[in-house]
C-alpha cells in the first residue's frame, strides 16, 4: 500500500516512509490510496475469529509491502494483549471499555502498534539513523507513547505536555519512565504545544540533524490500528441483531476516523457520532458547512481540548469531500462541563457504571442520536479509566475508585520535565 499527502505537493510513499516521516513534506496528511473493502464473509464470520486475526485480516492490505505477514502477526499478538470488552450499561446501550492496556488509556494500542513498527524498520537496517518521536499531548497521548515506545532501540521520544494541565497520574506517567524518553513541560496549553510541535517538523536547522518524526493520530500507524476496536465492538454487538450506532468522544478525531475506514471496510454501521466538549468546531461545521478552527478552551475532559482536529481533513476525505454524504454518515454534539458531570452523575446513579469525563460525553452524543432512533444499538467509547480523572470523578460520584496496580507503579516515581516556554527553547533542546 502506498500513501498520499492530503495537501497533494509530495511524492507518493511506502508504509515505511510514511510512518517514519509522520507527516508529508508538504505538511499534509498522509492517506491511503486505496481501501478495498473485506469479503462480505470477513464481517459475517466474524464471531468465529479471534482479535489478533481480525485485526491481521483488517490492517493487511495497509502494511503490506512493508513488513512481512509473519511480523505483522507478531506485532499484532503482541499489542492486542489485553481485553477490549462491550459493557451493557442500560437497555441497548453499551459501552466498549478501551482502558485495559498498561496506561489505562485507549491510545495504547496505536502508541504500541507504531512503535513496534519503527523498531521493525530500525532492526531491518542497522545503519539507519536513530528517530526521534516528536509528540504533542494534552494529557492521555503522552503516557501512552512513553510506554508504548519504551526502550525501542533506535527510537527516542520527546514529549511536550501543557504544565498543569494533565492530571497528576497522567503527568507521571508520562514524566517518571527515563531511558529513550524526555518529557519537556510547556508553559502554555496543548495548542501551543501542538504548533511547536508542528514547527518543528518544518524547521530544516532541525531536520538536518535530527529525523523526526510524529506520534500523534496524525502518524498513520498511530491511527490505523484504532480501526480494531470498532470491529471487536461489532464482533460483540452483532448477537443483538440490530444496527450499530458509535458515539466516539473525539479530540483530534482520530479514534472516529479510524472507525469510519472499519465502515468503509464493509463493516455494518448505521450512524457514528462525534461526542464532544466545549470545542465545538465539528458540530459548528456540520451546522454551516465551514470548518473554523478555534483557539482551544480548556475543560474536564482535557484529552479532547483540541481546537483544530488534524483528522478531521481524513474523514472528509474518507466520503470523498462531500458534505451531503458525510452528514448523513456523521452527527456531532457538543456538551459542556456542567452537562458532562451531571451526565457522570446519573450515569452512576441508575446504572451503577462509573464513567471518566470522556466517557461521559460519549455517552450523552449517544443518547441523543438514540431519542430519534431508539431501534438502533448504542455504543460508546470509554477512552480512559476513571482513575486517570480522578480529581472530577471523586468531586462527582462517591464512590471509593480502586487506583490500579500499573496506575499504583508510576505514581510513586519521581517526575523528571524540563520546562520550556517557547519555540526557541524546544530547538535549543533539540540540538542539544
Ligand atoms: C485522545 C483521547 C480522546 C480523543 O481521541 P481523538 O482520536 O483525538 O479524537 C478521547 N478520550 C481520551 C481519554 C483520550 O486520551
Amino acid at each position: 500500500m502506498n500513501y498520499y499527502s492530503l495537501n497533494g505537493k509530495a511524492p507518493v510513499t511506502s508504509f515505511e516512509v510514511a510512518v517514519t516521516r509522520g507527516i508529508a513534506p508538504d505538511k499534509g496528511l498522509y492517506f491511503p490510496e486505496k481501501i478495498s473493502p473485506l469479503p462480505d464473509s470477513f464481517f459475517e464470520n466474524i464471531e468465529e475469529m479471534d482479535d489478533h486475526e481480525i485485526a491481521f485480516q483488517a490492517i493487511h492490505q495497509f502494511v503490506a509491502g512493508a513488513i512481512p505477514d509473519d511480523e505483522l502477526r507478531a506485532i499484532i499478538k503482541d499489542v492486542l494483549s489485553f481485553d477490549f470488552p462491550i459493557v451493557e450499561i442500560e437497555k441497548n446501550v453499551a459501552t466498549l471499555e478501551l482502558f485495559h492496556g498498561p496506561t489505562m488509556a485507549f491510545k495504547d494500542v496505536g502508541a504500541r502498534f507504531m512503535a513496534r513498527c519503527l523498531g521493525y524498520f530500525s532492526k531491518q537496517n542497522e545503519n539507519k539513523e536513530d528517530v526521534t518521536v516528536l509528540v504533542a499531548t494534552s494529557g492521555d497521548t503522552g503516557g501512552a507513547v512513553a510506554r508504548g515506545f519504551l526502550n525501542v532501540d533506535g527510537v527516542d521520544v520527546v514529549i511536550l505536555y501543557p504544565s498543569g494541565k494533565v492530571s497528576d497520574i497522567q503527568e507521571k506517567q508520562l514524566t517518571t519512565l527515563g531511558a529513550n524518553i524526555a518529557a519537556l513541560e510547556v508553559d502554555g496549553v496543548f495548542d501551543d504545544c501542538q504548533s511547536m510541535v508542528k514547527q518543528a517538523f518544518l524547521d530544516e536547522s532541525i531536520t538536518s540533524e535530527r529525523k523526526l518524526t510524529s506520534a500523534n493520530s496524525i502518524n498513520i500507524a498511530r491511527w490505523l490500528p484504532q480501526m480494531f476496536y470498532f470491529m471487536f465492538a461489532y464482533k460483540q454487538a452483532k448477537k443483538h441483531g440490530k444496527e450499530l450506532v458509535f458515539s466516539v468522544p473525539s479530540g483530534n478525531f482520530g479514534n472516529i476516523c479510524a472507525g469510519m475506514v472499519a465502515y468503509k471496510l464493509g463493516m455494518p454501521v448505521k450512524h457514528f457520532v462525534a461526542s464532544v466538549n466545549s470545542n465545538d468546531i465539528v458540530p459548528e461545521f456540520l451546522k454551516s458547512g465551514k470548518y473554523a478552527p478555534k483557539p482551544s478552551v480548556a475543560t474536564i475532559s482535557n484529552a479532547m481540548d483540541v481546537g483544530d482536529p488534524s483528522n478531521f481533513i481524513r474523514i472528509q476525505q474518507l466520503f470523498d469531500n462531500d458534505f451531503e454524504a458525510l452528514s448523513r454518515k456523521l452527527s456531532s454534539y457538543s456538551y459542556s462541563d456542567a452537562e458532562t458531570r451531571e451526565a457522570m452523575q446519573t450515569v452512576f446513579a441508575e446504572t451503577g457504571y462509573v464513567a471518566d469525563p470522556h466517557g461521559a460525553v460519549g455517552y450523552l452524543g449517544l443518547k441523543n442520536y438514540l431519542k430519534d432512533h431508539p431501534e438502533a444499538y448504542g455504543i460508546f467509547l470509554e477512552t480512559a479509566h476513571p482513575v486517570k480523572f480522578l480529581p472530577v470523578v471523586n468531586e462527582v460520584i462517591d464512590k471509593e475508585i480502586e487506583i490500579p496496580e500499573q496506575i499504583k507503579e508510576v505514581m510513586d516515581k519521581e517526575k523528571v520535565a524540563t520546562k520550556i516556554k517557547t519555540y526557541d527553547d524546544l530547538k535549543a533542546y533539540l540540538l542539544m
